[in-house]
């Protein structure tokens, strides 16, 4: 399998480009190693010799982590992520490491400074991001699963763009430690796969409570690839009218609701819902965010680690000049918006008020999962559009966002998966919401809608 994937990658890679490392001698021994003890008789978990690719924001000790910046293009983590730890023992073989966004800040992957990634539908077109490169390796069949993170987006758009299922899992079930921070309270690791059945199995390998990130969630964590079940006959799934409307193209639309279609003749009940709080979703998420990272990003200043300015003229200059020529424009924007959203006299107009309406948001999906199972809306307004169409205009790339950033701000699952082509024949995906640990529910839904 291992073989095959690299040979499959040595065909596409040139041009798809979704790896910034590839770490071919180490997963050939790896996977040799899983040979022998399967020769030997032991008993191994279901993946054990399943190839993966693994987000580069990532730590992976001894395999170089950039993040898709200059900042940390040198960079070789000590330690492993504990869900690095989580693959090694589920007998997962890593392949590399996927191009992102810089620090995951962006939709289109157009932000890295390493490499350009390429849409394997249509080269011509971006691949959504920021992990872009994880949904291009499914998508190319370079690999099957494929390890991404996601603060607004991040697995689910490129997915959708790429025709792939990627699934966001509730706040705090997968570790963050060793996840290169982006936005903490919102960053979440999730699994990237060909259909909803690798998706939930990878997604088992990576839940779990973790001690060593304070926000992981101490609960039972029971199977979902255990749990799986199509029948779902009564579920009730609900359809924000918000989601339908304005700025979302006819196509997208029209493919989602055939979907509610499809549901309601298996059985579901599909009801319209009201998700008043939807269009403030955007804003919230980018003072948010980008306060978080801001604050995050602090940590990159040419001293402890990564990138050092050559010349410098003291420890200011020392700072000033190190991010300015570590840190890529949209990186550097969000970091000037973090800090003027954080900064005194503007803390309480932004900064509080989105932390207030953060909180409505969450009431918002709390009254509506009162009514249904699961909720069901499009990923992105449009498919995949082409590369350099919207580098130009940070705003429009950020509206891009409008459908899946409230899922973080509520801290909850949604899986996404394909639901059909648009007329360039690029894949259309639509999004399942479930309630905070509803990933059960998803995997059903999916699964039924795939079968
Ligand atoms: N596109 C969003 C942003 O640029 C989300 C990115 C993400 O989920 N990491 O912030």
């Amino acid at each position: 399998l291992t073989k095959a994937a690299f040979a499959r990658t040595a065909q596409v890679e040139d041009k798809v480009g979704a790896y910034i490392t590839l770490t071919e001698e180490q997963a050939l021994a790896d996977a040799a190693a899983i040979d022998e003890k399967r020769a030997a008789g032991e008993t191994l978990s279901p993946l054990a010799g399943v190839p993966v690719s693994v987000k580069d924001n990532i730590c992976t000790k001894g395999v170089k982590t950039t993040c898709a910046s200059r900042m940390l293009e040198n960079f070789l983590p000590p330690y492993n992520a504990t869900v690095m730890d989580k693959l090694h023992a589920a007998g997962l073989v890593m392949t590399g490491k996927t191009n992102l966004d810089e620090f995951a800040m962006g939709s289109s992957c157009e932000n890295s400074a390493l490499q350009k990634t390429r849409n394997p539908h249509n080269l011509d077109h971006v691949t959504g991001g920021s992990s872009g490169g994880a949904a291009a390796s499914v998508a190319a069949g370079e690999v099957s699963i494929a390890v991404g993170s996601d603060t607004g987006g991040s697995i689910r758009q490129p997915a959708s763009f790429c025709g792939v299922v990627g699934m966001k899992p509730t706040y705090g079930t997968v570790s963050r430690y060793g996840l290169i921070a982006f936005a903490s309270s919102l960053d979440q690791i999730g699994p990237f796969g060909r259909c909803v059945e690798d998706a939930a199995m990878l997604a088992d390998v990576l839940m779990g409570h973790d001690k060593m990130d304070s926000t992981s969630v101490p609960r039972e964590y029971a199977s979902l690839t255990a749990g799986m079940n199509a029948d779902i006959r009564g579920m009730k799934i609900g359809l924000p009218k918000e989601y339908f409307g304005e700025g979302i193209s006819e196509e997208v639309s029209k493919a989602v609701l055939a979907a509610a279609e499809t549901y309601k003749q298996l059985g579901a009940e599909v009801v319209e819902i009201s998700l008043p709080l939807s269009k403030y979703a955007l804003p919230i998420y980018y003072i948010l965010s980008s306060a978080e990272a801001s604050s995050n990003l602090a940590r990159f200043d040419g001293v402890k680690y990564g990138y050092r300015a050559k010349d410098f003229d003291g420890l200011v200059d020392l700072y000033v000049k190190s991010r300015s020529e570590g840190f890529g424009p949209e990186v550097q924007r969000r970091i000037m918006l973090g800090t003027y959203v954080l900064s005194s006299g503007y803390y309480d107009a932004y900064y509080k008020k989105a932390r207030a309406a953060q909180r409505a948001i969450r009431a918002d999906y709390a009254k509506a999962f009162e009514q249904v199972d699961v909720i069901l809306t499009p990923v992105a307004p449009t498919t995949a559009y082409k590369i350099g169409e919207k580098t130009s205009d940070p705003l429009q790339m950020y509206m891009g966002d409008i459908c899946t950033v409230s899922v973080n701000i509520a801290g909850l699952p949604a899986l996404v998966q394909p639901c059909g082509y648009d007329a360039e024949k690029l894949p259309i995906g639509m999004q399942l919401i479930g309630p905070r640990f509803g990933e059960q529910k998803l995997v059903n839904a999916g699964l039924a809608f795939e079968k």
